[in-house]
């Protein structure tokens, strides 16, 4: 991948259960260990978790939404779809990942034309992640690689708060 001889792929982790950004987050581990130039953008989230400081020590460049989960429609454009366009002109990134690209669609911040537009953009050489519930099938129809994570039990439903070290 980083020698300049592989090509890049596209990757989605989908689905209603839990991992979608653990997934990412770990093939971010493993590309910057592996001396690659890595960036992840955060949509829908503002917290500072443990992995952004994780991230962070290796070297990984990374962007969150400075407005949070749930959000409305941002500044238009949005400052991260901006960054996500950019990063791929550039040409700067082994890997790329969107997390929470699919939410940030559902709430606005950008257009299932534009999320299609960044895959125009993406040199042959960066491997782009996405993750997040709902992708769109035009999105899932231009990927290399679609899991769906399903969720067969989880300790949510018995109303467990988030742990520290953990879930955050
Ligand atoms: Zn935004």
């Amino acid at each position: 991948m980083f020698s300049g001889e592989e090509q890049g792929k596209v990757q989605i982790y989908t689905g209603c259960g839990k991992g979608k950004s653990t997934a990412a987050f770990g093939l971010a581990m493993r590309a910057a260990g592996c001396g690659g130039r890595v960036f992840i953008i955060q949509f829908q989230k503002a917290r500072r978790c443990g992995e952004h400081e994780s991230a962070e020590r290796l070297g990984i460049n990374l962007a969150q939404c400075p407005q949070g989960r749930g959000s409305g429609p941002c500044t238009s454009p949005c400052p991260l779809l901006t960054a996500a366009r950019d990063i791929l002109k550039e040409g700067g990134a082994d890997l790329l990942i969107l997390d929470e690209i699919m939410a940030a669609m559902r709430h606005g911040c950008l257009s299932l034309t534009e999320a299609l537009s960044l895959l125009e953009t993406r040199p042959a050489k960066t491997e782009l992640v996405m993750t997040g519930r709902g992708a769109p099938q035009e999105l899932v129809e231009r990927a290399d690689l679609v899991t769906e994570m399903k969720k067969i039990k989880h300790y949510y439903d018995e109303g467990l708060p988030a742990r520290r070290g953990i879930e955050f």
